[in-house]
């Protein structure tokens, strides 16, 4: 495997990045995961605007234009022959003192790894998720804005730790009010009486890519759209509940803490809806040769 330092390849033994970088030190920079398919990298324009916008809201300078990261992306992809696989594209503040303020980090590093990412097994996509509420509660707007996709994941990292205690393989977070915000690495749908619901990105989660994908798939469908804040109760009277993500894709969730979403099998709108995007997924995006 070869991996992007700064403009150079590395071998995957060779691939470092100082201690004193203030990535390492406090988790301060920005990433995204980005997905290949047959040979086109999806929505790479959108991942890269979304690093771009992280960067800018922590004041974090990216040492190189967004063509030139694009282009980054696509040959890391060609130097590993890769067609089909998941992209890591981190910045970081860089190497600075061991104080935490970024004025001391002269110039922020780019890291590229594409490799393979199976978030979850075969099985899950077809049979469903089972999932739990964490207690751990996304980390509030007005502090840390879950729309910075940072390199500081330890909040979503507690939850995901609860939800490995009690066995699942992942876990709704609330927001400070109590209202649906996102899980650890998915954003959360629900369908109840012929309309989808998502909750706003302001009651605290990630602009997901793949969630504005899955709003583009319902107007097109003509499946009914409401973008509204949701309690707990709101998704265990729902009838269908999937998760979406880079990484997972769009997962179906059959049960949350204990109650049966719909009958406690997949939905025939989210079986439909991971139809289309996998639809999508194989004819669009940017082309890596
Ligand atoms: N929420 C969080 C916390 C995430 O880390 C991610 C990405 N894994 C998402 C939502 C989904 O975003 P996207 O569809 O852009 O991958």
């Amino acid at each position: 495997m070869k991996i992007f330092i700064d403009g150079e390849f590395y071998a995957e033994d060779q691939a470092k990045i100082s201690v004193f970088d203030h990535g390492l030190l406090y988790g301060d920079g920005v990433f995204e995961g980005i997905r290949a398919y047959n040979g086109r990298v999806f929505r790479l324009i959108e991942h890269i605007d979304r690093l771009f916008d992280s960067a800018k809201a922590i004041l974090l300078t990216i040492p190189l234009s967004h063509e030139e990261i694009s282009e980054a992306v696509l040959e890391t992809l060609r130097q590993n022959q890769m067609q089909d696989g998941y992209i890591r594209l981190v910045v970081t503040r860089g190497v600075g003192s061991l104080g935490l303020s970024p004025s001391t980090c002269a110039k922020g590093s780019i890291i590229i790894i594409a490799s393979s990412l199976q978030l979850y097994p075969k099985e899950f996509y077809e049979e469903g998720l089972k999932i739990i509420t964490a207690s751990t509660r996304r980390t509030t707007p007005a502090g840390l804005n879950p729309s910075v996709k940072s390199l500081n994941y330890l909040n979503n990292i507690m939850a995901k730790i609860e939800g490995n205690l009690a066995g699942v393989k992942e876990v709704l977070m609330l927001n400070e009010e109590g209202y649906v915000a996102e899980c650890t690495g998915d954003n959360v749908f629900v369908i109840k009486n012929g309309t989808l619901y998502t909750p706003p990105t302001y009651a605290g989660g990630l602009g997901g890519i793949t969630r504005q994908v899955v709003l583009e798939l319902a107007s097109e469908m003509k499946l009914p759209l409401k973008e509204i804040e949701m309690t707990r109760y709101d998704v265990f009277v729902s009838d269908e509940m999937f998760l979406t993500g880079t990484g997972a894709e769009i997962i179906p969730v059959v049960n949350v803490d204990g109650r049966d979403i719909g009958n406690g099998k997949v939905g025939t709108w989210t079986k439909k809806i991971i139809g289309a995007y996998h639809q999508l997924t194989s004819t669009t995006g940017a082309e890596i040769f």
